[in-house]
This record gives C-alpha cells, sequence and structure tokens, in this order.
C-alpha cells in the first residue's frame, strides 16, 4: 500500500517501499523532459529491488498549467501536498509576469523554508566542456536559500520608502559615503547567525558523511566584515564546537603555525587529511572563483552565501559542460522537506519538440533517490547516463558539440539508459 514519507523523531526519514511522491511535470519542455525522467525512475526502481519497491507519483500542478486549469499558478493543494509528502520533484516552471507572485521557486522556498540549495557538479566523461581537464571538478555546492541580498528588502529611489531609509541613514545613522543620495535605491542584507549556522552544518555534516576531504566557506568578508565575514566566523566556530575531532580547521592551522611554526602546521593537516578529519577552510569569492578554474582539484564541498552560490553554481555548472544537465535541490534538512529540480528553465520555444535534453530533471531525481537512501537506483542511474554520454548517443545540444555523435529525441535518450541500466 502506498503510503507517506515522514521524519521520524530521531530525525531520520522514514521511506517506506511505496512511498507517494507528489512531481510538478512543468511548463514548456517540461512534460517532455519529464515523460522522460519518470520513465527512467520506473524502470530503475524496479531493477534495483525486484518489485519489491515502487514510487506511487502524485501529479500536482503549478505555473501556467496551474493557473489554465485552476486560475491559480500555485494552488493551495500543491502547496499542501509539497508540505504533507516531505519529498517532491518538479520540471521547470513558467515565471508569472508582472503582479502577484514574483517567482513560483521562491515561494516554494519560502512556504517550506528549504534553507539549502545543494548542487553537485560532477564531470560525465565525453561531454563537452570549455576546460582543459574538466574531470579534475567534482564539488557540491551548498547554497544559502532564505537570507542575503535576495531576502527581496528593496527601496527603489523616489519612493517615500527610499527617501525614509535615506533620512534614517543619514540622520540618525550618521552615515556619510551615499555618493548621489537624490538617486540612490537601497537594498538590504540580512545574515544570520542561525541562517549561516545551519547551512554550514549541513555541509559539514555532508562532507563527512560522504567522506569529502574539504568544506571551504565562500565569502567576501573582506568587504562585507558584518555579514559575509560573520559568515566565515560563525562557520568556523560551529565546526569547532560541533564537530570536534572530525574536522581540522584553517583556524587550526594557523595557530599551531604561530606556536610551533609552519612545517609542524602543513604536518598536523596533513595527518587530518590521511585519518578521514574534514578540512575547513574559506576563500574569498572573487579568489575562489580564478583557484575553481586553476585548481579545482582543491576543492570539494562549497559552503556560501544565496548571492555567491548563485554566480557559483552556474560558473561551476559550466566548467563540466552541465549548464543543461545539472541537477538540483532545495532541502530543509531539519523538517526533512526536499524539492529535487531541473535547473534549467522552460526553453518555451522548444516545447512539444521531444528534442531537449532530460539528464537535468533524471540526475535530480538520481539526488532524490540518494536523500531516500535508495542508493542502489541512483548508481545505477548515474552509471548509465555516463554510459550514454560516453558512447555519443545525446540529445541535440550535446550532438551540436560533439563529433561523430548520435542524435536522439529525449524519448530515446530515456530509452537508450534504461538500456544501459
Ligand atoms: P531556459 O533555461 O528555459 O532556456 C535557455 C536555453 O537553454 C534554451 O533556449 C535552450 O537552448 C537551452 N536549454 C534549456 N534547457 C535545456 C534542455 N533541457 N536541453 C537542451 N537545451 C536546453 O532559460 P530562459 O529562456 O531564460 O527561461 C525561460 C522560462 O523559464 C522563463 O519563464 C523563466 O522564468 C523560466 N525559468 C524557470 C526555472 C525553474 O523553474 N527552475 C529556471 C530558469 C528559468
Amino acid at each position: 500500500m502506498a503510503e507517506k514519507i515522514y521524519m521520524k523523531e530521531d530525525g531520520h526519514l522514514h521511506v517506506p517501499h511505496h512511498p507517494i511522491i507528489p512531481f510538478i511535470e512543468g511548463d514548456g519542455i517540461g512534460p517532455d523532459i519529464w515523460k522522460a525522467g519518470v520513465r527512467v525512475f520506473d524502470a530503475v526502481v524496479e531493477k534495483a529491488y525486484q518489485g519489491e519497491r515502487k514510487i506511487e507519483w502524485l501529479e500536482v500542478l503549478a505555473g501556467e498549467k496551474a493557473y489554465n486549469m485552476t486560475g491559480s499558478w500555485m494552488p493551495d493543494e500543491t502547496m499542501q501536498a509539497f508540505k504533507d509528502y516531505l519529498i517532491s520533484i518538479k520540471g521547470p516552471l513558467t515565471t508569472p509576469v508582472g503582479g502577484g507572485i514574483r517567482s513560483l521557486n521562491v515561494a516554494l522556498r519560502q512556504e517550506l523554508d528549504l534553507y539549502v540549495c545543494l548542487r553537485p557538479v560532477k564531470y560525465f566523461e565525453g561531454v563537452p566542456s570549455p576546460m582543459w581537464h574538466p574531470e579534475k571538478v567534482n564539488m557540491v555546492i551548498f547554497r544559502e536559500n532564505t537570507e542575503d541580498i535576495y531576502a527581496g528588502i528593496e527601496f527603489m529611489t523616489g519612493t517615500k520608502e527610499a527617501d525614509k531609509m535615506l533620512k534614517f541613514l543619514v540622520e540618525e545613522m550618521g552615515v556619510k559615503n551615499i555618493r548621489f543620495p537624490e538617486t540612490t535605491s537601497f537594498g538590504i542584507k540580512p545574515v544570520s547567525r542561525e541562517g549561516s549556522e545551519r547551512l554550514i552544518r549541513s555541509a559539514i555534516e555532508y562532507a563527512v558523511e560522504h567522506r569529502m576531504p574539504s568544506v571551504t566557506i565562500v565569502h567576501k568578508g573582506n568587504i562585507m566584515k558584518f555579514t559575509e565575514g560573520a559568515f566565515k566566523n560563525w562557520g568556523y566556530e560551529l565546526a569547532e564546537r560541533e564537530f570536534g575531532d572530525k574536522v581540522y580547521t584553517w583556524n587550526q592551522w594557523e595557530a599551531t603555525k604561530k606556536e610551533s611554526g609552519e612545517a609542524v602546521a602543513n604536518e598536523e593537516m596533513k595527518v587530518a587529511g590521511i585519518g578521514g578529519r574534514v578540512i575547513i577552510k574559506d576563500a574569498i569569492a572573487d579568489n575562489f572563483l580564478q583557484q575553481a578554474l586553476l585548481a579545482p582539484q582543491d576543492y570539494s564541498v562549497i559552503a556560501t552565501l544565496n548571492l555567491n552560490g548563485d554566480y557559483i553554481s552556474d560558473a561551476l555548472a559550466a566548467q563540466v559542460g552541465g549548464i543543461g544537465i545539472a541537477p538540483g535541490a532545495n532541502i530543509n534538512y531539519k523538517t526533512g522537506h526536499a524539492v529535487f529540480e531541473a535547473t534549467h528553465g522552460t526553453a518555451p520555444r522548444f516545447a512539444n519538440t521531444n528534442t531537449m535534453n532530460p539528464s537535468s530533471v533524471i540526475l535530480s531525481g538520481v539526488m532524490m533517490l540518494e536523500y531516500m537512501g535508495w542508493n542502489d537506483a541512483a548508481e545505477l542511474i548515474t552509471h548509465a547516463v555516463g554510459k550514454a554520454i560516453k558512447n555519443k548517443k545525446v540529445t541535440i545540444d550535446f550532438h551540436k558539440l560533439m563529433e561523430g555523435a548520435t542524435l536522439l529525441k529525449t524519448n530515446e535518450f530515456a530509452d537508450e539508459i534504461i538500456r544501459n541500466l
């Protein structure tokens, strides 16, 4: 009998053998890629668990399809289903233009307090990439999803609010360096200790659990000391306080260096690394973007703030040629709520052409299966997608960039993956 997934009192998920999982097929190319994806998911679960497990899919509406059928872009039942069933998966949604909801994705993130935007960045052999050695890129980005300049606290110049803000800053706070007060708009950047800690804690837990070598806290703390600088400091403090000898921090390295010299500090860090402790370090965002190109092998799990994370996610995805196939998830590890999603948009020009690459939604399904603890099924898909690409059996986006490749339609690419399972 189909059952709900729920969070047990011990903070672990209970995943029944027949879980109900809501899905939104998405707008534009959504239906094409979802149809391909769901066939792969059903086939892999059957293959991995021989009929003992099966996902019961529950369609819920959002976006244009929902608007056309119900008059609402995000019906209450959809939000309720996402709350009740904990784990869900979605295709891309059209962002309504003008008025009402700013973005359906943002609404989901806020309503479910999905504070981690998780983006794994991994190279599949054969994917066209601008890098010489894209295989050296293997990172997992934890982007803070609820705070920062993205909180939407903005005041347009010329409005009453902006005038009030200006007056407050100048007259009450003694601010002197607003260069053009008459024409200035304002944006506020809230960054809290709680918000930073829950994100960084999740990143370190992930690194420990997956035996990843390091967590790098990426920030602009040299300029924005009380927001991004505090994010870094809170991160180091949390690592030492909560993770003890599971981690080795750059702060510890510096303390040893001061006391006993650099050679001893280096040896200490080496021993920690060999011993399986996660190295906690930090990088200033601009330098990180350079280093991610020059020495990607030095970075593993990345923990960063909302805006940095936005840039970094796309920049790293591009390194492995993955902008069209990069998967993503938005997660609240405390409540267990998680929405897995294709990271590209609806590409409306290509709707119903059965030509687009379904890999993004398929690989987000892999993340979902891992999150559910169905790792055998997840591994089978990853391997099968890798094999299809290695054999140059690909959809149009890769076909354009690969010599001697076989062009497949969206549904044929799904067939190829299912054959490879
Ligand atoms: P887009 O990602 O839809 O398309 C840009 C281009 O990328 C396409 O023209 C196509 O050439 C390529 N592309 C995208 N997905 C592909 C795939 N699966 N296979 C092969 N090629 C692919 O971005 P856009 O045109 O800026 O946005 C279109 C709509 O999507 C907008 O309404 C936007 O708001 C929305 N959007 C939604 C999400 C989401 O729901 N997560 C994300 C981004 C954009």
